[in-house]
């Protein structure tokens, strides 16, 4: 733990001045511009995070100062991410492992997938399905929801449908689904509490949008898809004869149940 009369002196020593004379938007970008906070921040993370806040919340002014600081340790967290992948890609390419997966950029299998970004489902989906590089269009969201139909999701099945020669749809949601329940309320409230405004929030409400509509999830997974696959068939502009089915994964087992099954 940083101590909070160390950051307050090594301040002072800084700049020769005391908190509340700086221009807070000039001392937040020199703070990080010239390093001062470096050596605290690096390998302690949040702890030096916290500290840090702890002292300036009790001066009950730099929130300016302190948001910055957390965007550059989560910069600092995604940068070591990305090192780690490109490190590893290097490799990768270097060692040819990308031969298996050589594959053209038609649908073999003439599918579009539509499921949900699920961590469970990064490979299971796939293996479940026997989906292999190549055998078909995957396109995901949160909740494999199709919920616009001029939204971008409508737009890619379109795409695979029109110019890539797929010619069936299946919707794929599953158990468990972080969307089940989930409200715009409660994302409303995240945001607030990570430091978006009212004025925020009412701009997008002036740009059209209705935010309650656009954030929510849904209450029964069956009823997503049975939505989604409903949305897509009715689209004007789908190919006559698309098939268009619609299926519940298990995230443990891969067990796939049919909600819809389009004939
Ligand atoms: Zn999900």
């Amino acid at each position: 733990m940083v101590s909070m009369t160390a950051i307050s002196i090594a301040m002072n020593k800084k700049w020769g001045s005391t908190l509340s004379q700086w221009n807070r938007r000039n001392y937040g970008d020199r703070l990080l511009n010239e390093g001062l906070l470096g050596p605290w921040i690096r390998g302690r993370k949040k702890s030096a995070y916290d500290a840090l806040e702890t002292y300036l919340l009790c001066e009950n002014k730099h929130r300016y100062i302190i948001e910055k600081i957390q965007r550059n340790i989560d910069r600092r967290i995604m940068m070591s991410r990305l090192d780690e992948i490109l490190a590893f890609n290097e490799k990768f390419v270097n060692e040819k492992r990308y031969e298996p997966y050589k594959a053209g950029n038609l649908p073999r299998k003439k599918l579009v997938i539509v499921s949900c970004m699920d961590t469970r489902l990064i490979e299971l989906l796939p293996k479940a399905m026997n989906l292999n590089n190549g055998d078909a269009k995957i396109v995901k969201n949160a909740g494999a929801m199709v919920s616009n139909p001029y939204g971008s999701i409508m737009k890619s099945i379109l795409v695979a449908l029109y110019q890539l020669q797929a010619k069936e749809v299946i919707v794929v949601g599953h158990h468990g689904c972080g969307m089940t329940g989930l409200s715009a309320e409660k994302m409303i409230e995240s945001m607030k509490e990570r430091g978006i405004d009212e004025a925020a929030i009412a701009s997008v409400k002036d740009a059209g949008v209705d935010i309650h509509n656009w954030l929510k999830g849904f209450e029964s997974v069956e009823d997503n898809v049975r939505h989604s696959v409903n949305t897509i068939k009715t689209h004007p502009m789908l190919p006559p004869n698309t098939l268009v089915h619609g299926l519940v994964i298990s995230p443990e087992t891969g067990k796939l149940d049919v909600v819809i099954k389009d004939q």
